[in-house]
């Protein structure tokens, strides 16, 4: 069996991660969007174009992303996607809830989108539904089965909480029936909506998942679910002693960009005005210091300044005051590959 393996940041190629629009039919408890800082606008085709060009420079070494909100609400999400793969994008991605509106499957063939990647959040309609819901997992899954049969490649992001640990093993025979290429595993956090909620309902709305419970269940589940055939990713987390602490906002290319032209460095950022970049009449333009690019310089022993500051709980110290284990970027992923 094939065990996980870092996936070291890439200083060849860039991850454009291109919210389009803010405006979804959902209302997920840990969804990150937060319209105070991201604006309700769904931004024009001229603009998408004009943004896409930006990046069009070494465009083949270029992942886009395309997200929301949810993407397919955007009715030129078609010809924004034509005019990225006109642009030559490395690989073109459209993350959506799976409601697919405007027939986008039937708008779009295969070779023109390398992955739809689906969410859900249980393997069972009664705990994907209570986070995501009513009616979301029939709706998901019958969204997955169309684009399956359609012949696009699929994956999908579950992302891991108090509310659905429990669930994760049950998510292989899912995931094989379904037909899903790869599975993405990710760690909720204090960003959008779960940060207001997890303050306001302390005692029983505590959705984060601690050290003991990640450890123990995450990397095992991981592999059983490898051993079926399909890769799966997660973040690291948590580096042990012996491994480099690194920041992807100092070492790797990853933008996030929001339709009110904010275009930050770092995703654990995204709930403050401290962007890097802005969009301004389709340039890319520094944005005023001091912003996270300062935050990517400071050495903590604690590793992510980001989660010092906006997640603290999730560090650990000894009785003498040093700090018990690191943090790992959040970009950070272990993959497991099928053997
Ligand atoms: S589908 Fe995505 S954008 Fe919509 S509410 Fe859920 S997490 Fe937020
Ligand atoms: S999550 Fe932490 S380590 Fe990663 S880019 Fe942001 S600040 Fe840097």
């Amino acid at each position: 069996m094939t065990l996980p393996q870092t996936v070291a940041f890439s200083r060849n190629s860039a991850n454009v991660f291109f919210h389009i629009l803010t405006q979804c039919n959902l209302k997920c408890r840990h969804c990150y969007i937060n319209p105070q800082q991201h604006g309700q606008n769904t931004l024009p085709l001229s603009s998408i174009v004009g943004w896409l060009e930006a990046f069009s420079q070494n465009s083949q070494t270029k992942n886009l992303i395309f997200l929301g909100g949810e993407p397919t609400l955007h009715p030129d999400l078609p010809a924004a996607i034509r005019h990225a793969r006109r642009l030559g994008f490395g690989s073109i991605t459209v993350d959506t809830n799976g409601y697919l509106f405007h027939d986008i499957l039937d708008k779009i063939d295969p070779g023109e989108v390398d992955v739809f990647s689906f969410s859900l959040d249980g393997a069972t309609r009664a705990t994907n539904d209570r986070i995501r819901g009513d009616g979301s997992f029939d709706t998901c899954v019958a969204g997955i089965r169309k684009a399956v049969a359609k012949g696009f490649d699929t994956s999908l992001i579950y992302t891991a909480s108090r509310a659905n640990l429990k669930e994760l093993e049950e998510m292989a025979p899912l995931l094989m029936n379904l037909g899903i290429g790869r599975f993405f595993i990710q760690i909720i956090g204090l960003r959008g909506r779960s940060a207001c909620q997890e303050s306001e309902t302390a005692s029983e709305g505590i959705l984060q998942i601690d050290r003991r419970q990640w450890l123990d269940t995450v990397p095992r589940i991981a592999r059983r679910i490898a051993e079926s055939g399909i890769t799966v990713s997660y973040p690291k987390v948590f580096l042990n002693p012996d491994e480099e602490f690194e920041c992807a906002g100092r070492v790797a290319d990853n933008y996030f960009i929001f339709p009110n032209g904010r275009v930050y460095r770092c995703p654990l950022c995204e709930d403050y005005p401290i962007h890097s970049l802005d969009f301004k009449e389709n340039q890319l333009v520094p944005a005023a210091r001091l912003n996270e690019s300062d935050f990517f310089q400071l050495n903590i022993p604690e590793g992510c300044v980001m989660n010092k500051l906006i997640q603290p709980q999730n560090l650990s110290y000894r009785k003498d005051g040093t700090a018990e284990y690191k943090i790992a970027c959040c970009l950070l992923k272990e993959e497991v590959k099928p053997a």
